[in-house]
């Protein structure tokens, strides 16, 4: 009742919004009018904030101003995009019936209006929102409480219609979404309590999840929402488990309704169990690089170094392959022969190389068409994407002995449609607009119809410049002309000082003036209405022709939906099988062996990432061996500890091991003269963590959390590398962890390991532990400075030379010199001593620090605004060092 007493007394176009408004909260509303979009009250400010752009006033609304902004349809993407980027929804509200009809129902109704689409950021389909490179999925989670499995995840990439499924326990949802990184998620309550309840809800989720109702997220009300989405036989819906149907009946749900009826193109989900793929929690993704870095970004990670795709949709098969590594020997091997013979075969790899350099996107173009968002861009794309396909396929099959994937792949590129890319490449104009409705993209020659019309066009164009020659002739007017623009139409414009003669006889038969300007005149006649009338009605029907064209060339495609997403696929695993050869052939990459084994031989290993950087400086990269390889019947793999100074190359050998068995197991060749390595199923790599202090969680909680994380699923083929656990606490506890961890990995775990230390004392395990080894970086001393030769030796550091290392960064003189007198004595009287209060006694004998007269001041200024700019948590190594430089450089 209230909400009606407040719509009498609105005005019928604000009650209108505020129906919309109330069907879609949480959406900012842009609401069409003419040419812009509009949006109102809170809205309004919320956009003019973010968007930079005026907030104005129209009209009140209890007795309140009503605040609104708008942005014009033609940037209206832009916009849209900032807005997406930063977080928010957005309603796209559009007038569905023309402004006089409207009018026709009385001079007060509203035009009718409807939102037509809803945007969020799982839910993008235009190339101008998204990263061509990158995937951008959705994902929907559901839990069952008693059933086959806890929880699934469904997710699709709506812009390729890519669409899987998984069922999971409670334990891999956090593993999961890592690898799949979705923009979107979906969430029931139910599922988010047990998630936190059982303290597996990441932080990180919050800014990306979607809450949804219990009943969206269901087995029962999936099914016929299921059935809608994936017609045919292709896919049965009741084959998945229930939690299964509830997360991709949440998802299809979901899509529909932001899409507003129209489907997107989804595939049959596609379901790889997580057993397998190499299990790789968040923790080790972020310590390893793998697609992004630390600070979230591309460059400088794994996926950067070897991303030599030359498409799109193959860089995005490779980023997607990058975060899977496979786990079957048999797999890999597959993926493996087909890199092996175009590394083998530079002609064949450049060839095709090039040849994919010409496959547009289509799966994303597809994907548009389908939505109603395409156009004759998107058809062309489509046909290019045929006829590359076809080229490389006739191409592919001349060569002999191709392995079992690219004889797969030549065959799928084979079958497509030859026919679409004919037609297409004969139907549509070299140049092309955007949208259909701009006109103008059909090839002469290709329509009977149209090209009538065009012609008709054209001619009556001839007659408009016969009519301006002979007016000329008839007034003697030379500069008259006729024009065209939006608001008049034709015209005649002659110069203001001839308009005179143009108002009196005998002109002023022929002539109606239409407009005066400052030095122009304007006028019509009825022989130019005429003239005009004929042309606007030809370019109406030829639009009406062109429009009929393209829905028929995007009907002819969509009937192709699956045979040109499989060509998709295969032109994506094509670009990503090249491009991984290209990486392997020029950087002198080996093929790794891949067995079931528990080997892990490493000879002449190298970092993909710090490699490249080093020889960027003009540098070499010491190349290191890791034998960590152990066998069933000794109790499993082997366990380096790693010791050696800081900036010595500890972190540097053990990441190039785990990412050597990442790059292994994605099926590409691996930075070493020789590798053999027996399927890792988890990853783990930890580094000694900093402060979680945004989390409320102190380093030593964090660390502990993690290493207990690895004790508890670490299994015998799992490869396992510790950078420095156990400092974020007093020496001896931090000891005594490290210690225990090592024991457990070596007597229950058997994993492959490698563990780097500060604790020394760790070494004398390598006694007791058959399979525990001892190894360190080998530094030279010279003249009393450190050479870090980054070369991985037997034995183990017998020092630190943490004060070398100091002298290195640039630590004054004095506090050097004053350092080792410390160290001296610490060394000479603490050797029988343990506890640290200890120490201090023993420290309480030295002489008193001589004090050093202070640093004059600019410098001083110069050294602590430098200081102070210093992250030490977001810098790398090398950043670390080389800021190290910068300082030195200030005195
Ligand atoms: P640590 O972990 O022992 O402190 P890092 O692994 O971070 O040392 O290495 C420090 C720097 O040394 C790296 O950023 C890199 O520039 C260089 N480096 C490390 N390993 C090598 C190597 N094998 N060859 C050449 N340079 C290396």
């Amino acid at each position: 009742a209230e909400a009606g007493a407040v719509t009498a007394t609105l005005t019928p176009m604000m009650a209108q919004y505020f129906e919309i408004k109330s069907v879609n909260p949480g959406y900012l509303l842009f609401y069409r009018m003419g040419d812009f979009y509009e949006l109102f009250f809170e809205d309004a400010e919320i956009a003019s904030a973010a968007l930079g752009i005026v907030l104005t006033k129209r009209g009140k609304h209890l007795g309140e101003d009503i605040g609104m902004c708008g942005v014009p349809i033609h940037a209206a993407n832009d916009y849209l995009n900032k807005l997406i980027k930063l977080g928010h929804r957005v309603a796209i509200c559009e007038q569905v019936e023309d402004p006089a009809e409207a009018k026709k129902r009385g001079s007060k109704s509203v035009v009718k209006r409807e939102v037509v689409r809803l945007v969020t950021p799982g839910t993008l389909t235009e190339d101008d929102h998204l990263d061509a490179r990158s995937a951008n999925y959705l994902a929907a989670l559901a839990m069952v409480r008693h059933g086959d499995a806890d929880f699934a995840l469904a997710w699709a990439d709506i812009s390729t219609g890519e669409t899987f499924v998984s069922d999971l326990s409670a334990e891999q949802v956090q593993d999961e979404l890592a690898r799949i990184a979705p923009a979107e998620l979906l969430l029931p309550d139910a599922a988010r309590q047990a998630l936190v309840d059982r303290h597996l809800f990441a932080p990180a989720w919050a800014s990306i999840a979607t809450p949804i109702p219990a009943e969206a997220a269901s087995s029962e009300t999936a099914m016929p929402l299921l059935r809608a989405a994936f017609p045919g036989d292709r896919f049965d819906p009741s084959a998945l488990s229930r939690a299964g149907r509830a997360a991709l009946g949440a998802l299809v749900g979901y899509v529909g309704e932001s899409q507003k009826g129209r489907m997107a193109p989804l595939r049959p989900p596609q379901s790889n169990p997580a057993e397998t793929v190499m299990s790789i929690d968040a923790a080790t993704r972020a310590s390893l690089e793998i697609l992004l870095t630390q600070r979230g970004q591309t460059r400088g990670s794994l996926r950067q170094s070897i991303d030599l795709t030359v498409t799109a949709p193959g860089a995005r098969l490779l980023a997607t392959r990058l975060a899977a590594p496979l786990r079957q020997a048999a797999a890999v091997n597959e993926r493996l022969d087909a890199v092996s013979r175009l590394v083998d075969d530079t002609l064949l790899r450049g060839r095709l190389r090039q040849e994919l350099k010409s496959a547009p996107d289509l799966a994303r173009a597809l994907s548009r068409l389908a939505l109603e968002r395409g156009g004759p861009r998107d058809l062309a794309c489509i046909g290019k994407a045929v006829a590359a396909a076809l080229t490389i396929s006739a191409h592919l099959s001349r060569q002999p002995d191709l392995p079992p994937v690219l004889e797969r792949l030549t065959a799928t590129l084979g079958a497509a449609p030859q026919d679409l890319a004919s037609e297409f490449a004969s139907a549509l104009d070299d140049d092309l607009p955007l949208l259909a409705r701009d006109g103008g993209f059909l090839r002469a020659g290709y329509d009977g119809t149209l090209d009538e019309e065009r012609a008709l066009g054209r001619e009556t164009r001839a007659v408009v410049a016969a009519l301006q020659a002979r007016l000329m002739d008839e007034t003697d007017v030379r500069s008259l002309k006729i024009k065209h623009n939006g608001v008049l139409g034709f015209f005649v414009e002659v110069p203001a000082t001839h308009g005179q003669k143009l108002l009196e006889a005998p002109h002023r038969e022929t002539f109606i003036h239409r407009q005066t300007l400052a030095n122009a005149m304007r006028f019509t006649t009825t022989e130019l209405a005429e003239l005009e009338g004929r042309i606007a009605r030809a370019q109406d029907a030829a639009l009406e022709i062109e429009l009929a064209v393209f829905a028929r060339l995007r009907a002819q495609a969509l009937a192709r939906t699956a045979a040109l997403q499989g060509l998709a696929d295969a032109l994506a695993e094509l670009d990503v099988t090249a491009a991984l050869a290209e990486v392997s052939a020029t950087r002198g990459y080996c093929r790794p062996t891949i067995d079931d084994s528990l080997h892990f031989a490493i000879s002449g290993g190298r970092h993909p990432v710090v490699e490249l950087m080093v020889k960027a400086e003009g540098h070499s990269f010491v190349a290191n061996d890791a034998d960590l390889s152990g066998s069933e019947d000794i109790g499993g793999g082997s366990l380096w500890l790693v010791t050696g100074p800081n900036m010595g190359g500890k972190s540097t050998f053990l990441r190039q091991n785990a990412l050597i068995a990442i790059l292994a197991q994605m099926g590409c060749y691996v930075p070493a003269d020789s590798a053999h390595i027996g399927v890792v199923d988890r990853l783990f790599s930890r580094v000694g963590a900093s402060d979680d202090i945004a989390h409320g969680r102190s380093t030593f909680m964090v660390e502990m959390v993690e290493t207990a994380a690895i004790l508890n699923r670490a299994t015998r083929r799992s490869l396992v590398v510790l950078d420095e656990i156990g400092r974020g606490t007093a020496t001896f506890d931090g000891l005594s962890i490290a210690w225990a961890a090592v024991e457990a990995l070596h007597e229950t775990t058997g994993c492959r390991a490698l563990f780097a230390t500060h604790f020394h004392e760790l070494t004398s395990l390598a006694k007791t532990l058959s399979r525990v080894a001892n190894v360190t970086m080998k530094v030279r001393e010279w003249e009393g400075e450190v050479v870090f030769l980054h070369e991985v030796g037997p034995g183990a550091a017998d020092r630190s030379y943490g004060i070398q290392v100091a002298r290195l960064a640039g630590l004054p003189e004095p506090v050097i010199s004053r350092a080792k007198q410390v160290l001296d004595v610490l060394e000479q009287r603490s050797a029988g001593t343990a506890s640290s209060s200890q120490k201090a006694s023993v420290l309480d004998d030295l002489p008193l620090f001589a004090h050093q007269p202070a640093p004059a001041r600019k410098e001083k200024d110069a050294v602590y605004e430098a200081l102070d700019t210093l992250r030490p948590d977001e810098l790398t190594p090398r950043q670390a060092i080389d800021a190290l430089y910068q300082l030195k450089k200030i005195r």
